[in-house]
């Protein structure tokens, strides 16, 4: 697809979800003007970029992770499979909920990064006949906006504000969040009535060789994620929990690319990265806690 008719189809995906998304200046209406542009009756102006996303952020934000930590991204949950296990527990779940509820069904990944998770699960609901499924891909970080628009066309992608999202009320089906923070007041504003929220959290044993390697005694304390599932469980109904632990033998490359995908390598510098590639384990472990829940219910 060529990049002006990439912005011509990402435009068209944007008209046709112009009541879930709203000015970020003054929270008025948008619309979508020719190809081009989102605008308000204040006129606000948001321009389309080339990739087919678009900057909802009215003020540019510096970002710590940069587009070479997004390339490894995508090569490793596009190309290397290593969250599969995941995504299908994902998808099964979405494809639960979607027979539930009435369309239209926007499925919005609140930290979305380079894309491939939303990608990657919007398609196999697709192919499983999900056809109208309409992905939204929001995040702060511009670098990974501007590759998943780049590499998948199908779905809607912004820079956005997470904690102000640009979007209306009880507008969204299903929200996803994974290994990323979250808002719950967030949440419960967008999710419509039966709407459902999708977390995936780490568990202790998540990537726990490059821990083991790469932690001082300090930094290597028994990580608990209970806290972050007491509170989920708060805030949500009908709470369903699942643990997603299964160990990946990775290539050299894709090694190489989980190396730069994770933060906890970087502060360990260069000679203690290659010390790792030279004789690190090739077994990496993904230990994982996938927890959704409803909306609460709604006290009139
Ligand atoms: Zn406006």
């Amino acid at each position: 697809m060529s990049q002006i008719s990439k912005r011509g189809f990402s435009a068209n995906l944007f008209r046709g979800a112009e009541t879930i998304f709203k000015c970020p200046v003054c929270g008025e209406r948008i619309r979508v003007v020719e190809t081009r542009s989102i605008i308000c009756p204040n006129h606000h102006t948001f321009d389309f970029a080339k990739q087919g996303y678009v900057n909802l952020v009215p003020h540019s934000v510096r970002s710590d992770y940069d587009r070479d930590l997004f390339e490894a991204r995508r090569k490793i949950i596009a190309d290397c499979g290593f969250f599969d296990p995941l995504i299908e527990k994902i998808v099964s779940l979405v494809g639960l909920q979607k027979n539930n509820g009435r369309d239209p069904f926007y499925l919005l990944d609140m930290g979305c990064g380079e894309g491939s998770h939303l990608s990657t699960i919007c398609g196999q609901l697709r192919t499983g006949g999900s056809s109208d499924i309409r992905g939204i891909g929001i995040d702060l970080s511009k670098a990974g906006i501007h590759q998943a628009a780049s590499e998948y066309s199908q779905e809607m992608w912004a820079v956005a504000d997470l904690a102000n999202p640009p979007l209306n009320d009880r507008t969204i089906s299903v929200i996803l969040n994974i290994l990323s923070p979250s808002n719950y007041n967030v949440f419960d504003r967008l999710l419509k009535e039966d709407g459902m929220a999708i977390k995936v959290v780490p568990r202790s044993g998540y990537l726990h060789e490059l821990r083991d390697f790469f932690f001082n005694d300090t930094e290597k304390r028994i990580y608990s994620n209970s806290d972050i599932i007491e509170n989920f469980r708060l805030h949500f109904r009908a709470f369903q929990s699942f643990k997603i632990h299964y160990v990946k033998k990775l290539s050299h490359d894709a090694m190489q690319s989980l190396i730069r995908m994770t933060p906890l390598t970087w502060k360990a510098g260069e000679e203690r990265r290659r010390q790792w590639m030279d004789g690190g384990s090739s077994e990496i472990t993904i230990d994982l806690d996938l927890i959704a829940g409803r909306k609460k219910d709604i006290i009139h």
